[in-house]
């Protein structure tokens, strides 16, 4: 694994409904977002893929690399631009504060999800993932 680059938690509340959206589409299994995660681990093809999705919607948020990290030029969001582009451009935020490592794929069933535990332990999609209490280490 990647050594530990972001010793602060980013707020990831704070990156909804964007962030919110794309958890959506990615357990929905939407084609232009797993397309994206399946680039993985190729950090600047999974980039160029995500930036594509935003500028076919006439999106302007990007994900640049700078100084050694992924960071995001914001634009105030768009309306009426869909779905698709609220989700891709939630995950650009996500991946410009907590790092491409936060984007996973089940353990189980492979399927894509976003990891906002604080240790960026989480494994497991919605659907499989065990109960959250960290005290145990049962799988119900
Ligand atoms: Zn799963």
């Amino acid at each position: 694994m990647a050594p530990r680059k972001h010793a602060v938690v980013p707020p990831f509340r704070a990156l909804d409904p964007e962030l919110g959206v794309a958890e959506r589409l990615l357990a929905a299994g939407n084609p232009a977002l797993c397309a994206v995660v399946a680039l993985l681990p190729d950090e600047h093809a999974a980039a160029h893929r995500l930036n594509g999705i935003l500028a076919d919607a006439g999106a302007r948020p990007r994900l640049v690399r700078a100084g050694g990290a992924w960071r995001i030029v914001h634009v105030p969001a768009l309306r009426g631009a869909g779905e698709l582009v609220a989700g891709a451009a939630g995950l650009a935020e996500l991946v410009a504060v907590g790092g491409w490592r936060r984007i996973k794929r089940c353990a189980s069933c492979g399927r894509a999800f976003c990891d906002r535990t604080n240790g960026c332990t989480r494994r497991w999609c919605a659907e499989h993932r065990p109960h959250l209490d960290r005290a145990t280490s049962h799988v119900h």
